[in-house]
């Protein structure tokens, strides 16, 4: 048998030995992929006692890549990415100036990533700046091709920036530009196949995992077309793809609209009890403040890339900032996935043996969980929650806690370990 994970038909197809490929990472990277390979190595061992074990290939990227090559992103990497279909990284130096934008984005756009999925979850024993962090447990998909972050952009001055402010004026008969001598413009693509995807992925995920809602998270009341269009669409997938699985608030006005409040009541109390998914929606700024105040309302949220952005960072820092939040970038149809690290490279800290690895553990943690070898996943969570409620954590998190016993990167991964 091959040691390639592949896939068919959407299902992922994995050998006892598969090799993936990782980037190390800039700055704190090589400190933070030591400790993370080391955890993955001693769990996948205590896990299958030696039937299964991960073959790691490393592929250059970022500044390492750039000394050695001369490329940030070298094509070996693209290709080993493509090929292999699964990867994980740590935090890459963004070059200044130069062809790539980024080169996290460079990577998604390649291998058209759609999905940016962000599990947030509280660890007992970690301090939050909330009162019930324990309440705080959401999957973020967010929307990672489209929207106004797609760069289609024309900077102020520009001949461009004229030449589509001629169009949209004398064409398109728009007259709301206020100041169209001194702006620049961004264009905001949202469509329904890349809406639709997203979506589908999300309350697939869902269903899979018996969670109990998604929510759609836009800007549908100001923008109407692009963030209502995602409200609209998302909610007619989530009836026609799944009827016999999710309530939707929609059918709950329907309902509200022919028969009246207390049977649209009924409708939705009877569906929750027969366990069927609540798909929801509410406007952005909403949800930031009700994320502080009923996290508990919240479960699996699907939203459009820049909204995901913040809420994103905003819950992360909920449950104990960016040092502990993992990710992931994936496409669910053809299987590619990259995990990683979410905090960048933290070069004030780079060399200190003082970095949090836990982003990017927790990362290799939902990359078992991708490849179904969940149990690996399991015994590095409790793990690391054993660790936490005891005080035992890296500077960023053990100087907040209470018990507080402040570990080098080092010391926390053999700690790791010995709870594994
Ligand atoms: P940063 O995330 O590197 O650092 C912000 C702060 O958080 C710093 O004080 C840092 O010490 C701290 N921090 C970050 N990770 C930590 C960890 N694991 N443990 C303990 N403390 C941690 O953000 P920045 O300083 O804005 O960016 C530095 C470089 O990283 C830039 O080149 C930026 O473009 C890049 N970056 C890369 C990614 C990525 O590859 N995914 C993400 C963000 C930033």
């Amino acid at each position: 048998m091959s040691n390639k994970v592949t896939i068919t038909n959407g299902k992922l197809t994995v050998p006892n030995n598969p090799i993936i490929p990782f980037i190390e990472g800039d700055g704190v990277g090589a400190e933070i992929w030591q400790s993370a390979k080391a955890i993955f190595d001693s769990a996948v061992a205590k896990a299958y006692q030696g039937q299964r074990n991960v073959v790691w290939q490393e592929v250059l990227a970022g500044e390492k890549s750039f000394n050695h090559n001369g490329s940030w992103l070298p094509d070996e990497t693209m290709n080993a990415f493509k090929e292999y279909l699964i990867g994980i990284k740590g935090p890459l130096t963004t070059p200044v100036g130069g062809g790539i934008r980024s080169l996290n984005v460079a990577l998604r756009q390649e291998l058209d990533l759609y999905v940016c999925l962000r599990p947030v979850r509280w660890f007992k024993g970690v301090e939050s700046p909330i009162k019930a962090p324990d309440k705080v447990n959401m999957t973020i998909f967010r929307e990672n091709t489209e929207d106004i972050y797609a760069g289609i952009e024309w900077q102020q001055g520009s001949a461009e920036a004229e030449k589509f402010y001629q169009f949209i004026s004398e064409q398109m008969g728009v007259k709301k530009v206020r100041f169209p001598k001194t702006s620049a413009f961004g264009v905001k693509p949202v469509s329904t196949e890349g809406s639709e995807r997203l979506i589908r992925a999300a309350i697939r995920y869902a269903l899979d995992h018996k969670l109990p809602s998604v929510t759609l998270v836009h800007k549908g009341n100001i923008m109407k077309f692009t963030e209502g269009g995602f409200k609209q669409w998302g909610y007619e997938l989530a009836e026609r793809e799944f009827t016999s699985q999710v309530f939707t608030m929609q059918a709950f006005e329907r309902l509200k609209k022919q028969q009246g409040l207390d049977a649209a009541k009924e409708a939705l109390k009877a569906a929750k009890l027969s366990g069927k998914l609540i798909v929801k929606d509410v406007i952005c700024d909403a949800f930031l403040q009700n994320t502080l105040l009923k996290p508990e309302d919240y479960s699996v949220i699907a939203t459009l890339n820049l909204n995901g952005d913040y809420v994103s960072d905003q819950l992360a820092a909920m449950v104990g900032g960016i040092g502990i939040a993992p990710g992931a970038n994936i496409n669910y149809l053809s299987g590619h996935a990259i995990f990683e690290a979410t905090h960048g490279t933290a070069p004030d800290i780079a060399g200190e043996d003082m970095a949090n690895p836990s982003s990017l553990i927790l990362s290799g943690v939902m990359m078992f969980d991708y490849l179904g070898w969940f149990e690996v996943g399991q015994l590095i969570t409790a793990a690391m929650e054993k660790l936490f409620q005891q005080g035992q954590a890296t500077v960023d998190l053990a100087r907040f806690m209470p018990n507080g016993n402040i570990l080098t990167t080092s010391q926390f991964t053999q700690a790791v370990i010995s709870h594994l």
